[in-house]
């Protein structure tokens, strides 16, 4: 393990020097002709970049399509990327926990500038979502839940931080960055009023996820209850004991669905819908897209739009 830091160190070392000596001014790298170079880790900040920055902006997505973000392992070629950038917008420390690290990693003059989307958002303890079943949590411990996106609240906060950090760099598009940022905000509003909308009225307010632990934001913003197979991250197979107890939380809550994320295999929600009959639906934790969301032009309003229309048939709204 310390092999493999110290040899990443070096090659991370190698790659930036050569970088930072073959290109005196970041801007304008990678055909963006005098852009602002934005680099993102996860799919919700990449996407709200694009529509704060709009055409002034170059915006580009580190995390490569369809990998699990939770196991993302930045490689050296990812610390060159970002050493180009203008802005490196990350979500949180518990997000991206490799982040310092890979900033650490840039050497020479002129880093970009480090920004925290999630600055000022409010805050789940991990595990313990208020509309959460605290018995049935399995976390890792204490700490924040990391998936703040998934509260269309904290997005909005997430596009001000990066409108906000967009504008200091670009003073003359400041303008146009907040009017963008403003826009997009009124589109999140709209999306969180169909959702107060659609999950007013339904035949239950449970749901289970045969995925890890995603959606404490959003079930607790709708006043839902979400019980989940794995924990804040999916490090680690749900016992025997946990897939019985899902089973048994279909059965007595008389679920007809049981829902599935983006990334992982199904397997678990097949094996408890095969157990119980319930029906699978997807439930997407917008971390990261696929190559075929992403080329088909998937947007974090799209997928959260797709989760409610799921949410909506799985607990039977009206
Ligand atoms: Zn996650």
């Amino acid at each position: 393990m310390l092999r493999r830091i110290t040899l990443y160190l070096i090659l991370t070392a190698l790659l930036v020097a050569s970088v930072v000596s073959s290109s005196c001014s970041r801007r304008g790298g990678d055909g963006g002709k005098g852009k602002l170079q934005v680099v993102t880790t996860i799919f919700p900040l990449y996407d709200f970049a694009r529509a704060i920055g709009g055409e002034d902006v170059s915006v580009q997505l580190l995390l490569p399509p369809g990998v699990e973000p939770h196991a993302f392992d930045p490689r050296p070629e990812d610390v060159v990327r970002v050493s180009r950038a203008d802005l490196f917008v990350y979500t949180n420390a518990e997000m991206e926990p490799w982040s310092a690290r890979l900033f650490r990693g840039i050497t020479g003059g002129g880093k970009p500038q480090m920004v925290e989307a999630g600055r000022g958002a409010v805050y789940l303890l991990a595990g313990r979502g208020g509309a959460v079943d605290g018995g049935h949590d399995h976390d890792h411990g204490a700490g924040r839940d990391p998936h703040i996106w998934l509260n269309i609240a904290n997005a909005r906060v997430m596009v001000d931080n990066i409108a906000s950090a967009m504008g200091g760099r670009v003073p003359e598009k400041r303008g146009e960055f907040l009017a963008n940022a403003a826009a997009y905000k009124k589109q999140l509003d709209d999306l969180e009023r169909r959702f107060r909308e659609g999950l007013s009225e339904c035949r239950t307010r449970e749901f289970i996820h045969g995925g890890h632990f995603a959606f404490a934001y959003l079930a607790q913003s709708y006043r839902l209850t979400y019980l989940s197979a794995y924990g804040i991250t999916a490090d680690s197979e749900p016992s025997p004991r946990r897939m019985m107890e899902l089973a048994k939380a279909v059965r007595e809550h008389g679920l007809k669905s049981i829902f599935f994320e983006e990334l992982l295999a199904p397997r678990v929600a097949e094996t408890i819908a095969a157990e119980t009959g319930a029906e699978l639906l997807r439930l997407h934790g917008i971390h990261n897209v696929t190559r075929g969301e992403l080329e088909s032009g998937a947007s974090y309003i799209g997928l959260m739009e797709q989760n409610l229309a799921n949410l909506r048939r799985g607990l039977g709204c009206r």
